[in-house]
Parts: structure tokens; C-alpha cells; sequence
């Protein structure tokens, strides 16, 4: 295993507590009239410490008040009520469970302050947390390296090998500052789009697991091929761009609307090699005719079935019928542990960024998550289950070692 160090942040990344800080902060500002503020509001303002979001709820309030003495209720109320809505995640447990069992040192790094942060520590994961660390006066706060430094000397591990896992652009500096690793999670309190500068950004706690504990490629290649699909995996965009080039050569090329197939650039590097290539998304009409069908899919399973879900439903029907080859193009992200998890990943990863994309008016952009409209906008009217190739299609899969579209 790489790893033999992992540090978390706490809020926003292993626990859920916004409930009990949203109480919390309403409470110590009660006394100021100020109007109770929504869980949505605190979510916008967490990262930097209590002292930090109380000012930025006086400030969205445009009240003055005695930070100090707001603090201070704060801290009085939380104390008493941390643990009354708060909750880890799902999967969380799981995985520090078998982190113990692996035998990889884990921590806690977050500008809570110390007390609280080493009480509901405690509360929530009690042994499978080796060590926590919140805001003292005497060291400087993340996203300074200092108390990770510190955490890493402890455990006598160094920068290769230790990861630093959290939710914000606080934590992916802190990382940085310190030279580790950085895995940003997006089910925390920032926004996605805030923290896509981290090394890795992973949306199921599972994907950690992948990342910290490795992934078993020959095992997957196994349950793809055993189905009829071919299956080739490159380390980079680029690799997998030549030889998907290099399989074109002298045939008709269509494609489906894929923003992996975009990222890489593989409609211009055809094109540039004189190769039949049509997409729509290059201002063509659909073209569904060719020799080779070439997307990307919205959830790969581990254990061999690839989920597509589409609005129009050219793209889902050409990998159907039709072309005598479909090569299907994904990142590592799109990777899920079963079935149930790649159509979990379509349903409330793929489409609500798709949509999002599209500027569609449909819930999930705003709750990212499917909340199974019946909106005439609605971008998954359809959802294909590929469980072996069709008849008479040649179907496989290439699988880059990246993050990729959606
Ligand atoms: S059904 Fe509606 S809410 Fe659900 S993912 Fe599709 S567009 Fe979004």
C-alpha cells in the first residue's frame, strides 16, 4: 500500500454537521436580532473556523455585534448540542474501519476548535481515529502545513506517503502547502467548482477506498471481457487517444455527445489525420451510420455492465444497433463498485452536472441529486444497461487512469 498516513478534515468531509453549527450560529446571534440563518447560508460560509462564520453571518446581515462575545455563545451552545443532528456520512465508517484494520494510521486535521473537535471525534469514530488535531492558539491554522507537519512526524510517515483528504479549497492548500497528496470529496460544503484544483476529486466515499487501497484492473478487465466487451486501459488521455486514432484509420467515425471525448480531443486529432469523422457537437447533424460509434458512458461497474442515460437518445441507441463497432471512452471517475452504484452515479453524479451543462430547469441542478422530475427539460429519459455486447457489435471499453467528464 502507498499510503501509511491519512488525515481528514472533519466537517463537510467525514461528519455531516451542518445542522447542529446551523443551530449553533442562529443561536449566538439571536441576542442581536438577527433572523435565523438556513442550513444552505452556513454551508456558504464554513472553511475557516467559528470566528470566521460568525462574522460572515453578521456581515450577510448587515449587523455589528461583539464577535467575541458571539463566539462565545457559540462555543457554549455547540458544546452542549454538537452531536444532536450531526452524522458521518455514509460509507465513512466503513471505510476508517478498514483503514484500522489495514493497519494505516488515521487523523484528524480541522480549524474546529481543539475541545470540540477532540469530543465529537471521539463520540463519532472513538479508536478508528488515532489522532485529532483542531485550532489551538499556538499553531497556525490550515491552510498552514504546520499541524500536518506535526501529524506526519508523529506517525513517522512522509510526504509520499501520506494523503490529505478534505472538502474545501482550505484543505487542497493545506495539502499543498505541505507537499502531500490531496483528495477533495464533493458531497462536502464547497462548491464543485471550487475544488477542482485538488489532485483528486472523488463524489462516493468508495472512490477513497480505490485510491487508498489501489484498484484490482486485472479483475475488472476479467468481468468485462468475460461478458464479450474488449477491454484496453491507458495512464493517460493522450495514450488513449492514439490508439483510439489509430483504430479509426480508414473508417467512418461517429460520435455521441460526450464531454471525456471532448476533454480529450480526439474529434480535432481525427480530423487532423484526415479520418471520416462526424459529431454533432462540432456543428453536424447526428451521424449514427459509420464504422465506428465512439462515447463514453456514465457509470462503468466493476463488475462489467456499463449504465447510459440520455434525453434525445441518439447516443444511447447507437450503442445499440447499428454500427459494427462501439468503442466506449471513460475516466477512472466513472468507475462504481456494482450496478447499483453506476446507476447510482448516472442518476445523481452524471446527470444533475449534465444538466447543470445544459442550463436545464430541472431540480436536481439545484439539489444534486435526481429528484425524478417529469419535466419535458428532463436530460435521462432513457437509461441503458449494457450487460454484453449487441449482436453483431464489437463493444469495448477504454478505461483512462484520469478524471474525465462526468
Ligand atoms: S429525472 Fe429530472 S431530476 Fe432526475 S436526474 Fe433526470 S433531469 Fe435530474
Amino acid at each position: 500500500m502507498k499510503y501509511k498516513t491519512v488525515v481528514f478534515d472533519l466537517d463537510g468531509t467525514l461528519l455531516n454537521t451542518l445542522g447542529d453549527l446551523t443551530d449553533a450560529v442562529n443561536h449566538a446571534v439571536s441576542h442581536l436580532g438577527v433572523k435565523p440563518s438556513t442550513e444552505v447560508q452556513i454551508r456558504a460560509r464554513v472553511g475557516n473556523g467559528a470566528a470566521k462564520l460568525l462574522q460572515r453571518t453578521l456581515e450577510a446581515n448587515n449587523t455589528n455585534g461583539d464577535i467575541d462575545e458571539c463566539f462565545k455563545r457559540f462555543s457554549e451552545y455547540y458544546r452542549g448540542h454538537m452531536t444532536c443532528r450531526t452524522v458521518p456520512y455514509g460509507g465513512i465508517m466503513h471505510l476508517l474501519e478498514k483503514l484500522k484494520l489495514a493497519g494505516i494510521k488515521t487523523a484528524i486535521l480541522t480549524n474546529k476548535f481543539d475541545l470540540a473537535a477532540k469530543e465529537i471525534a471521539k463520540h463519532y469514530f472513538g479508536e478508528l481515529i488515532e489522532y485529532t488535531q483542531g485550532e489551538k492558539v499556538d499553531v497556525p491554522r490550515k491552510p498552514a502545513p504546520d499541524a500536518l507537519f506535526s501529524i506526519m512526524e508523529m506517525f513517522d510517515s512522509d510526504k509520499d506517503s501520506t494523503l490529505y483528504i478534505g472538502d474545501s479549497t482550505v484543505d487542497i492548500q493545506t495539502a499543498k502547502n505541505a507537499g502531500v497528496k490531496s483528495v477533495a470529496v464533493s458531497w462536502g460544503y464547497c462548491d464543485r467548482e471550487h475544488i477542482k484544483g485538488a489532485d483528486i476529486l472523488v463524489d462516493r466515499v468508495y472512490q477513497l477506498e480505490d485510491i487508498i487501497f489501489g484498484i484490482d484492473f486485472k479483475e475488472i478487465e476479467t468481468n468485462f471481457t468475460k461478458r464479450g466487451f474488449g477491454f484496453k486501459i491507458f495512464d493517460t488521455k493522450e495514450q488513449a487517444s492514439d490508439y483510439i486514432v489509430s483504430q479509426c484509420e480508414g473508417k467512418s467515425v461517429g460520435f455521441g455527445g460526450s464531454v471525456t471525448l471532448d476533454e480529450m480531443g480526439i474529434y480535432e486529432n481525427l480530423k487532423e489525420k484526415g479520418i471520416d469523422a462526424h459529431w454533432h457537437w462540432k456543428n453536424e447533424p447526428i451521424y449514427m451510420n459509420g464504422d465506428i460509434y465512439l462515447t463514453s458512458a456514465n457509470g462503468l461497474s466493476k463488475t462489467g455492465e456499463i449504465v447510459n442515460i440520455d434525453g434525445t437518445c441518439n447516443r444511447v441507441a447507437a450503442t445499440l444497433y447499428n454500427a459494427k463497432r462501439c468503442i466506449i471512452v471513460c475516466g477512472l471517475n466513472k468507475l462504481a463498485r456494482d450496478l447499483e452504484d453506476a446507476i447510482d452515479r448516472a442518476k445523481n453524479i452524471s446527470a444533475p452536472l449534465n444538466a447543470k451543462r445544459l442550463n436545464k430547469k430541472v431540480p436536481c441542478v439545484t439539489t444534486g441529486q435526481c429528484e425524478d422530475c417529469m419535466s419535458p427539460e428532463r436530460i435521462c429519459k432513457a437509461m441503458v444497461i449494457l450487460m454484453n455486447p449487441p449482436t453483431n457489435m464489437e463493444c469495448e471499453i477504454v478505461l483512462i487512469n484520469d478524471n474525465l467528464g462526468y
